[in-house]
């Protein structure tokens, strides 16, 4: 029996015996090629937890990945050994949710990846076939995986609804603040402020084309002499990022928020954001973005390829949790090779 990452509890990442795989009739069968790690699952692996959806039982995370198709899948049109991509997000399609066009919100979602549900830091999963996402020739395994962060930042600028030239404050460069920041450049976005307390992940900002950048909002009362952005965009994984995702927006702004609390919790004083008068979105996972994210990656209007730090197998991954866990410089994505790194043809 080949290994598995499971998350038994919080900071307890171990290989076990990979899970029995599905037999379900509409199941379509994958050999791992790359999965990525998630700020999501280090939440898991942090806290336990997010919120109500806690680590019961053992589970396999990884929803950002995608695979060879171990079989031909003729009603996808597909052979053998084709790359493809998957999302994880099944919608029941029948809540009123749903049918209002919002399957990342269903309360019945089955998202593989989020427990009771294993993911894909495993060599195998079998997933629903209609949950593959065919891709073009010549997508890497690495690009093919970063569809779905890169559809998430999709999602957040969607909300976020950038006017052209407007000034955005960014707190967070992890890879979605990244991601966000080069699609809030496609969108036409003006002047992108991107503040991150790492100084590696300031550069990395700076090179995915940020305006300026700052380790706190000082950089920010400086450039807009203390009035603040029209829109501001969180992606961090702080308590304080929505208090400072306030401070961070002028008077009568719109703020959306991304990123993930650690501990579920944010700190924010009530007044702040009411005499400011806000219009404040979350955003959960995405909606129908595939057919775009794919576009910005074949025509390399993105590039999902620089943020990606370390490259590991299955062996590395426990290590892998513990070393974002504990924030280690110079790390931003991460992705896991659960077949080993390369594969010929690569
Ligand atoms: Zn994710
Ligand atoms: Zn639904």
């Amino acid at each position: 029996m080949p290994d598995a990452l499971y998350l038994h509890a919080a900071h307890d990442a171990r290989l076990g015996p990979a899970p029995a795989l599905s037999n379900r009739p509409d199941g379509v069968r994958l050999d791992i090629a790359a999965v990525g790690l998630c700020g999501s699952d280090l939440h898991y692996y942090k806290d336990g937890g997010i919120g109500s959806a806690t680590i019961a039982e053992p589970f396999v995370p990884g929803h950002e990945f995608a695979g060879w198709l171990t079989d031909d899948v003729p009603e996808l049109g597909l052979g053998a050994g084709a790359l493809v991509a998957v999302d994880p997000n099944a919608a029941c399609g029948q809540c009123a949710w749903c049918h209002e066009g919002h399957p990342n919100l269903c309360p019945h979602v089955q998202f593989i990846g989020a427990p009771p549900f294993h993911g894909a830091m495993t060599p195998h999963l079998v997933v629903p076939r209609r949950q593959i996402v065919p891709l073009p020739e010549g997508f890497s395994p690495l690009e093919a995986v970063m569809l779905e962060p890169l559809g998430v930042a999709i999602h957040a600028v969607d909300l976020a609804k950038p006017r052209l030239l407007e000034r955005v404050a960014l707190l967070g460069c992890g890879p979605i603040g990244l991601l966000i920041l080069e699609v809030l450049k496609v969108a036409g976005a003006g002047e992108i402020v991107a503040i991150d307390p790492q100084p590696h992940r300031r550069a990395a900002a700076a090179q995915a084309g940020a305006t300026a950048t700052g380790a706190d909002l000082a950089v920010l009362a400086d450039l807009t002499k203390g009035e603040g952005c029209p829109l501001v965009v969180e992606a961090t994984n702080a308590p304080l990022g929505f208090r400072d995702a306030v401070r961070a927006a002028r008077i009568g702004g719109r703020v959306v928020l991304v990123g993930i609390p650690d501990g579920d919790t944010y700190t924010l004083p009530a007044a702040e954001a009411r005499r400011r008068g806000l219009k404040i979105k979350f955003a959960r996972r995405m909606g129908e973005v595939y057919p775009r994210a794919i576009e910005l990656v074949r025509s390399g209007k993105v590039d999902v390829t620089s943020m990606v730090t370390a490259e590991v197998g299955l062996d590395e991954a426990p290590e892998l949790f513990r070393r974002h866990a504990a924030d280690e410089p110079g790390l931003i994505k991460s992705l896991i090779y659960p077949n080993g790194q390369k594969r010929k043809g690569d």
